[in-house]
């Protein structure tokens, strides 16, 4: 009976598949499927390649595997390794930094095929030692969050919280050429998600109320920009536009008008205790959340008032409604 070497209903995820028999002999059966092509391999070394069709293995479609050979007609080593050209899907996810060393969090997924099967053979599964789709799927994930780490680090917090489209566009250019190196063809990139920090959220925050990401990244907490916009003269209303764009939208209550704050006097008591509950705190004012410890709301400028343990009291209020402090 002949020899026949096929791989025979491969899975929908397997990526390659070895023949188990290193002894190959002439006028074998190969037969190729769709989607396949069959590498013939020695000593680490690739040899000849089959399309898809039925082949009798013979000194004409092997040529280089019969002059390594010697010309020989008797039964030779060497090993098949058939490689699927079908479109595979791959879930990743990891962290990195961005440019300002902000902890980040990403998640998506990616679609690739094998592009250059004689290059994919000699860089990943040659060059590994990886002879099963287990350990190149493996490889290739990894290689792949490997790149993303490497490129998402290139840009900055607001970038990828603001622009992520355009983030996504660029590395996926940048992952397309990393792929095309191993002979694969990343077909698609979708980044699900992005995370950061409690921390960095407050401060990507900040940044995105005054539109100043250098004098943010100064600082060493959202707490300390809040009390550096407290102090600013922009901080009241009307000279707000030009540090708090947002200001622009509320008009100005006439009914109540916002102390403008000079800056240097004594900060009201309880300033260096913040509120006990972590996170943000709403304005009594408007009810939109703000930063913990600020002194004004950047969103309708007006000032926040405080017991003297640090929490949000409304105005007129003789006592703390969360502490019952005396307010003076
Ligand atoms: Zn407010
Ligand atoms: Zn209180």
């Amino acid at each position: 009976m002949a020899q026949v070497i096929e791989w025979v209903n491969p899975g929908e995820d397997e990526i390659i598949w070895r023949y188990p028999n290193e002894v190959i002999k002439w006028g074998a059966q190969l037969i190729v499927h769709e989607y396949e092509v069959a590498v013939f391999m020695r000593d680490g070394k690739i040899y000849d390649v089959l399309g898809p069709g039925r082949h009798t293995l013979t000194t004409q479609n092997l040529p280089l595997l019969y002059r390594l050979v010697g010309g020989s007609n008797s039964p030779f080593k060497a090993t098949v390794i058939f490689v699927s050209m079908k479109q595979f899907q791959g879930r990743y996810g990891g962290e990195t930094q961005t440019r300002e060393l902000a902890p980040v969090k990403y998640y998506g997924v990616y679609w690739f095929k094998v592009a250059d099967p004689v290059l994919f053979i000699t860089e990943v599964v040659g060059g590994q030692s990886l002879y099963d789709t287990a350990d190149v799927t493996k490889f290739i994930r990894a290689y792949f969050n490997e790149g993303m780490m490497k490129h998402l680090s290139a840009y900055s917090i607001v970038d990828l919280f603001q622009n992520l489209d355009m983030v996504s566009t660029q590395v996926k250019v940048k992952l397309m050429e990393d792929f095309r190196r191993l002979g694969l063809e990343l077909v698609d990139v979708k980044i699900e998600g992005v995370n950061t920090t409690d921390e960095w959220r407050q401060r990507l925050f900040w940044i995105m109320q005054t539109g100043n990401a250098q004098a943010v990244m100064q600082m060493d907490t959202a707490k300390q920009v809040a009390a550096e916009l407290g102090k600013s003269e922009g901080a009241a209303i009307g000279t707000g536009m030009v540090v708090m764009p947002q200001l622009l939208q509320q008009p100005a209550q006439p009914a109540q008008p916002a102390q403008p704050y000079a800056g240097g006097g004594v900060p009201p008591a309880g300033y260096q205790q913040p509120a006990q509950q972590a996170g943000q705190e709403i304005c009594p004012y408007c009810g939109k959340p703000i930063p913990a410890g600020a002194r004004f709301c950047p969103y309708c400028g007006h000032e926040i008032k405080r017991c003297p343990n640090g929490h949000v009291v409304p105005e007129g209020a003789k006592f703390c409604p969360v502490c019952g402090a005396k307010i003076e």
